[in-house]
C-alpha cells in the first residue's frame, strides 16, 4: 500500500526536509515553514519509498516515459522510470532563456506517453515548464505527480486537464517583511540553504 499524506509528512520531518521557525526564502519573504526537499532526496530508500506511492496512483496514465526538470525532477524521474519500467528523461533550462528543453540526445516520439514528475510544487514553474518541452518535442503529456503540492491548489487549477498526483498537500503561508508576525514578534530569524554543507550541525 502506498503512503498516507501524513506519513509522507512525516518523513519528510523525520528527514529534517520539513523545518519550522522563522525563515527567509530566496524571493525574500518570510516564512515559519521552510521545505528543503533534498534532505530527503538524499537517501534513495526514502526517494524509492515515497516514488513506489506515485507509481502506485499514476499506472492507469500508462506512461512510456518520465520526465522532470532539473534538479530534483532528476533524481525522481529516475526513480519513478525504474519502478515503472520506463525511460527517465531530464528538461533543462534553457540558457538565457525562460523555459526548459531536453537535451543530452533524449528523443521523444510523436504521441509517446509522458509522465511528468518534480518534488516540490509551488508557484507550478518547472512542472509546467517540462510539459511544455515534452510538447515542443511532439510528445504527449498523460499526467503529472509530485511529493508535494504546497499551491494550494492553485497549480492544479494551471494543469487544466493534465491529471496532478500529489502527495502530500501543506500550506505554506508567506509574509512580506514588513508584516511577517514573526519578525514582530522579534524571532530571529535563519536563511536557509545558505550555510555549505557540513556546517549546519556544528552550530
Ligand atoms: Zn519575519
Amino acid at each position: 500500500m502506498g503512503m498516507t499524506p501524513k506519513e509522507v509528512e512525516d518523513v519528510f520531518r523525520s528527514s529534517g526536509a520539513f523545518l519550522e521557525g522563522h525563515f527567509v526564502l530566496a524571493s525574500g519573504r518570510h516564512s515559519p515553514k521552510y521545505l528543503e526537499k533534498f534532505q530527503v532526496l538524499q537517501w534513495p530508500a526514502k526517494t524509492e519509498a515515497l516514488c513506489a506511492t506515485i507509481v502506485e496512483r499514476v499506472r492507469a496514465f500508462e506512461a512510456e516515459t518520465v520526465a522532470g526538470p532539473t534538479t530534483g525532477g532528476v533524481v525522481l524521474a529516475h526513480e519513478v522510470g525504474r519502478q515503472l519500467g520506463t525511460r527517465a528523461v531530464y528538461a533543462e533550462r534553457k540558457e538565457g532563456g525562460p523555459g526548459r528543453e531536453f537535451r543530452r540526445g533524449f528523443p521523444l516520439r510523436p504521441g509517446e506517453r509522458v509522465l511528468v514528475v518534480d518534488d516540490i510544487m509551488s508557484t507550478g514553474g518547472s512542472v509546467e515548464e517540462t510539459i511544455a518541452a515534452v510538447r515542443d518535442a511532439g510528445a504527449s503529456v498523460v499526467g503529472a505527480a509530485v511529493l508535494v503540492d504546497r499551491s494550494g491548489g492553485a497549480a492544479a487549477k494551471r494543469l487544466g486537464a493534465i491529471p496532478l498526483v500529489a502527495l502530500w498537500e501543506v500550506e505554506i503561508e508567506t509574509y512580506d517583511p514588513a508584516s511577517c508576525p514573526q519578525c514582530a514578534a522579534g524571532q530571529p530569524i535563519r536563511k536557509p540553504g545558505t550555510t555549505p554543507a557540513g556546517k549546519e550541525r556544528a552550530r
